[in-house]
């Protein structure tokens, strides 16, 4: 059984799905006005390799990534050029796509545009409305947090911190930290009407609305890079919890570390971003994989181009072992399987599956044998491409 690390309770845990054979995981996407970087494709490979690992355990996965573009940012680029925000978002979203078949991530399956989502949105306000658990505020809708059993559990953080954050503050809001639903008040580029005004959904909601809509009241899995747990994801539960009327409407959140380039988060005005698309042109994707993996996805990666070839070794020996492909699996090498699937069932420990494998290639190229079925078992675990071609 795969056990899960869930930043909602802070421990290890058997992961069992609300339904027998199904997994439904929302992965945060990107907001789409740029190319994708290696720490957004980071997150996306960590949710291939667990959906794999799901697959080969009889799950059927169903992910979905909403692609974000009700955003300044996007609005922003779309001026630059021109256009619309639109053909802004439909652009780098194709890129994304691009992206993610140039590393071999197959599992994804929805893509939503959250722009497609504001009528779904303004139903979700209104229920929140109804409940009382929202409120207007000059032109504005706030989610009142106060009345949010257990808020700040993911983030860790008591009532009194959590008033110290002063989030989208506006004239009217009960409670600093109060979650803005919909801006009605800033000025933006593009703007939507819905029966509270003129404005923008705000970019939790967004999310929320689009989960609902695909999902329901619950799915299994929700996630995305680790700085999005707050404000983001702590607003995303409070919102599907008093929509659901559910305390636990998402079984599990699965956070990502940060990739770091020389030490720092990678930003345009630092030049220190690592493109998929420069990436892939230079490197192998299975070596990318294999590099990607050698870390834990729980801890933050510092990027280096020695690093990355630092794994070419362990692919020339895994594409060598292909070749060495026997009518049987020797025991030895069996009991290593069974230790490298163990390992990724620990929490995606994708580290130790890896050094697993390297001590099976070299028990293989010292004779042991091993079924081609076999070892491309483990390959396809890690969407390893079996290709010397490339
Ligand atoms: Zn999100």
């Amino acid at each position: 059984m795969l056990k899960l690390y869930n930043s909602f309770s802070l421990s290890k845990e058997d992961f069992v799905p609300f339904e027998k054979d199904l997994v439904k995981m929302f992965i945060c996407g990107p907001t789409v006005y740029d190319y994708t970087h290696l720490g957004h494709a980071r997150i996306f490979l960590i949710y291939d390799l667990l959906s794999r690992c799901l697959n080969d355990q009889g799950f059927k996965t169903d992910v979905l990534v909403n692609m974000t573009d009700i955003n300044q940012n996007v609005f922003d680029k779309a001026k630059e050029n021109s256009t619309t925000y639109k053909d802004v978002a439909k652009f780098y979203a194709s890129a994304f796509v691009v992206a993610l078949q140039s590393l071999g991530i197959q599992s994804v399956n929805r893509l939503a545009y959250v722009s497609d989502y504001v009528p779904s949105i303004e139903t979700q306000i209104k229920k929140l409305l109804q409940k009382k658990v929202a409120y207007m505020a000059h032109g504005n809708i706030y989610l009142d947090v106060s009345q949010v059993q257990h808020y700040g559990q993911i983030s860790q953080q008591t009532r009194e911190q959590l008033n110290l954050h002063r989030l989208d503050i506006g004239p009217g809001k009960k409670n600093p930290e109060d979650i803005l639903l919909w801006n009605c008040t800033d000025d933006f580029d593009f703007s939507w009407d819905s029966e509270f005004g003129t404005g923008i959904p705000w970019w939790h909601m967004q999310d929320t609305a689009v989960a609902v809509e695909n999902f329901g009241d619950n799915y299994d899995v929700h996630g995305g890079a680790r700085e999005l747990v707050y404000p983001h994801h702590e607003a995303h539960l409070a919102q599907y919890q008093l929509l659901s009327g559910s305390d636990k409407p998402i079984k599990s959140w699965v956070h990502v570390g940060l990739v770091l380039s020389d030490g720092e988060k990678m930003s345009k005005s630092l030049g220190n971003v690592v493109w998929v698309k420069d990436l892939i042109k230079k490197y192998d994707s299975d070596l990318i994989r294999l590099y990607v993996f050698s870390k834990h996805y729980r801890d933050d990666m510092d990027f280096s181009e020695n690093d990355l070839m630092s794994k070419k070794p362990l692919l020339d020996l895994i594409r060598l072992t292909m070749d060495k492909a026997s009518d049987t699996t020797h025991d030895t090498v069996s009991n290593l399987m069974r230790d490298f699937m163990k390992s990724l069932n620990d929490d995606l420990d994708s580290p130790t599956a890896l050094a697993k494998l390297e001590t099976i290639c070299i028990e293989v190229k010292n004779g042991k044998g091993i079924t081609l079925v076999d070892f491309n078992h483990m390959c396809n675990m890690l969407g390893l491409k079996h290709d010397t071609t490339n």
